[in-house]
């Protein structure tokens, strides 16, 4: 039976890698240079791996090699990831090209469209720019709807594919497509919901607290009542950060900065080797280029890329010792894993790796030793830098909040007043007044609703991660910052055995007890 399961694992092994490699390929050439031709290369990739899994005869064999009791660890493993890698692909061929050329089409808009301020078209860098510093509150509203331009863009097709994909989930016997997301990602709806209930909990009070203090600070800088604050006058056009008003500027710590040199710096404290990845990557804005960040394993075999636009400031230090985070992880699963499962154990552990180490940007020990802060700027920094982390961690807790309750509605009925629901969800959580009047599809500029569907999950639970490993890593190491045992201790006990632990498993065994919000909520306290 075993040699079987052996021999299907390893045939379908064969059929998927070079398929795998050629969509991340094409992916990586698609968001770093934008033509009509590298869309279609995208979307060939994209359909080819779709087909083969959904080849039914394959699945049937997957289903019944798990049956088998006696199966050996990694191999079930391997099934395992097969079984759920397969299952939302069993929908007919006709609807599954038509999800592929919808979200390509999408993605590529995402890409290539700039928002309109004052007759001219400005990138995400330059909105952002206005927002963090200009105290003209009618620049910024301008700034902050030419940020939501995007939205009208693509929201009919959006609505679309939420549609597409329940279809696909209902035809597979799902309630819709946010449930099948779940299932096939080894994650459980009532505990997802339990969780993000107690985070609601222990964030809201002191959420509503340092509120108040922030809109006390932006009122009196612009001049106006606390009543009349609208999102743009916040610093980022989700309110996913807290705003500099409302906790600490370091961005003038950066500004004269080399961010890749701190990267280096930062990973070689810890004795962790992140130039291969530095040498694949592509770093810097250019027009035609995806203007997000990410980290792509493209084979499993040491070529991983990260795709930034760096600015040399703090939000993008965090973003690149976050993206290097996931680049490092990639790197350092032992080669020996069987390629099915040689990656990271799953989104939640490698996004839990990346924002713990995006959090350094406002650490003390980090500051000081690695960013070289001055005595003088230092003195004068430190003591509020406790205060930044907390209204960092809150500020994202309750953003997640949002995008979770936002995407469980939108499966739950595409059809409904998504406009009014997200503004509803937005003011209950981040406590921030809709502007008035408006009746947009402000929901669809934020791009994962489009192109990493019923992701959003993963960041609440990666920020428990991060508290948790951080705790151990300071209990047992030493801390984050030119601790070489970090370094050795993340690479044995977290990112070499890859995918074959499952991440319950794999964080219970790092950390000596299961995923729990208690280190999350310390740090809130
Ligand atoms: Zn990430």
């Amino acid at each position: 039976m075993t040699t079987t399961a052996q021999q299907l694992v390893e045939d379908l092994e064969a059929r998927l890698r070079p398929l795998e490699i050629e969509l991340a390929r094409a992916w990586w050439e698609s968001s770093t240079t934008a033509s009509p031709e590298a869309d279609a290369r995208r979307a060939d990739a994209d359909l080819a791996l779709r087909g083969a899994l959904a080849d039914e005869q394959a699945f049937r064999a997957v289903r019944d090699a798990r049956e088998d009791a006696g199966l050996d660890r990694l191999l079930r493993r391997q099934l395992d990831v097969l079984h759920d890698g397969f299952v939302p692909h069993q929908v007919p061929e006709d609807l599954r090209r038509r999800l592929v050329e919808l979200e390509t089409a999408v993605e590529a808009t995402y890409n290539t469209f700039r928002g309109e301020l004052d007759g001219e078209r400005v990138d995400d860098n330059a909105i952002l720019e206005i927002l963090r510093t200009s105290d003209d509150a009618g620049l910024r509203r301008g700034a902050w709807e030419a940020s939501k331009q995007i939205g009208a863009e693509v929201a009919d097709q959006v609505r679309e594919l939420a549609r597409l994909r329940n279809q696909a989930a209902q035809s597979l016997g799902y309630r819709d497509h946010f449930a099948l997301a779940l299932a096939t990602s080894e994650l459980d709806e009532h505990r997802l919901f339990s969780t993000l209930d107690e985070v609601e909990h222990q964030t809201r009070a002191p959420f509503t607290a340092w509120k108040a203090d922030l809109d006390d600070a932006l009122a009196t800088r612009f001049g106006c009542a606390a009543g009349e604050l609208r999102p743009w006058h916040l610093d980022d056009p989700f309110f996913q950060d807290p705003p500099t008003s409302g906790a600490i500027d370091l961005d003038p710590v950066f500004a004269e900065r080399d961010l890749v040199e701190l990267t280096l710096r930062t990973y070689d404290g810890l004795g962790l080797e992140v130039r291969p990845v530095l040498d694949n990557s592509d770093l810097y804005a250019r027009d035609g280029k995806s203007q997000h960040a990410f980290c792509i394993d493209i084979d499993r075999d040491g070529d991983v890329r990260v795709l930034c636009n760096v600015e040399p400031n703090e939000r993008w230090m965090d973003t690149m010792l976050h993206e290097f985070g996931h680049g490092i992880y990639d790197r350092e699963v032992r080669r020996d894993v069987p390629w099915l499962i040689r990656g990271a154990s799953h989104a939640l552990t490698t996004e839990g790796i990346a924002m713990m180490f995006g959090r350094l940007v406002r650490d003390p020990d980090w500051l000081a030793r690695i960013g070289e802060l001055p005595t003088t700027e230092f003195d004068e920094l430190g003591p509020r830098l406790d205060g930044a982390r907390r209204a960092a961690l809150l500020t994202f807790a309750r953003w997640v909040l949002v995008m979770t309750s936002f995407e469980r509605a939108l499966y739950a009925d595409p059809e409904q007043d998504l406009d009014t629901l997200w503004w509803d969800l937005v003011e209950e959580h981040q406590q921030v007044r809709r502007p008035d009047g408006r009746h947009a599809p402000d929901w669809a500029s934020k791009i994962h609703l489009a192109v990493v569907p019923v992701y959003y999950q993963n960041y609440l639970y990666g920020e428990l991660v991060a508290s948790q490993l951080a705790a151990t890593l300071r209990r047992d190491a030493g801390g984050l910052v030119d601790e070489r045992r970090t370094g050795a201790l993340l690479v044995d006990r977290f990112f070499a055995p890859g995918g074959s632990q499952r991440w319950d498993h794999l964080v219970e065994a790092a950390t000596g007890e299961p995923l729990t919000p208690a280190h999350l909520a310390r740090e809130l306290a």
